[in-house]
């Protein structure tokens, strides 16, 4: 990894968030997924607002080996509930909250945590996210068992196309705004400007700072 050239990426990035912020300081996620615990560390050294990994396995051995707890964790991947309790004590943000069987093992497992609920906004199969119709009762759930719910967060259309995107990510916004959240987590590398021009509030970036993954696919919906 030519750390130099992740230091100007970044660089590039958050000036990019800052002039191009619609709604207050967007944050960035530095997704580390498929990159080994070197990569963590860098992310950590830069001063990444967060490091995002979607993967149980893969990001308890990480933290275990960087050893820190900052930038806070956010998971983002696809969770279970069965994973909850081995994440609890590294994953700071949980992003990808999409049931209610999640919401009620988190809830009992890590009391106040903070967390997305993950919509599918672009009614794909086998994409996660709770359907747009459900994102509500998953919020209200959450709140009344005691979860900081942040925001809602999103992946854009597989397609990447830009008007597909921009309408899904208006509907995101949207969503948070009638649910009287500020967050939403939208944009991933190929979407950034979108997202910014519709109102992000935290972008989730990994090829454009790491370059691509080594390890793992980059549909990020393929465990
Ligand atoms: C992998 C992943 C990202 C980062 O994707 P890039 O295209 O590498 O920026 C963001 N969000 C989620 C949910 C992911 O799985």
């Amino acid at each position: 990894m030519d750390e130099s050239a992740v230091a100007r990426r970044l660089a590039n990035l958050r000036e990019t968030v800052r002039i191009g912020a619609r709604r207050g300081p967007v944050s960035i996620c530095a997704v580390t997924k498929g990159f080994g615990s070197e990569v963590v560390a860098l992310a950590q050294r830069l001063g990444c607002d967060a490091i995002g990994e979607n993967y149980a396995q893969e990001v308890q051995s990480k933290i275990a080996e960087v050893g820190t707890h900052h930038p806070p964790v956010h998971f983002i991947g696809r969770l279970q509930s069965n994973k909850i309790r081995s994440l609890a004590g590294v994953v700071a943000v949980w992003q990808s909250i999409d049931r209610a069987s999640l919401v009620d093992e988190l809830a009992k497992r890590v009391p106040g945590a903070r967390m997305f609920v993950q919509v599918n906004a672009t009614d794909e199969v086998d994409k996660g996210g709770c359907r747009p119709g459900d994102v509500a009762s998953l919020v209200r759930r959450a709140r009344d068992q005691g979860l900081l719910v942040e925001g809602v967060m999103a992946v854009g259309p597989t397609s990447g196309d830009p008007v597909a995107t921009r309408r899904a990510f208006a509907s995101v916004r949207r969503m948070a705004d009638d649910l009287g959240l500020e967050g939403c987590s939208m944009g991933m590398s190929g979407d950034i400007d979108i997202a910014l021009e519709e109102g992000t509030t935290l972008v989730r970036v990994g090829t454009a700072l790491f370059g691509e993954r080594p390890s793992v696919s980059r549909n990020p919906e393929v465990i």
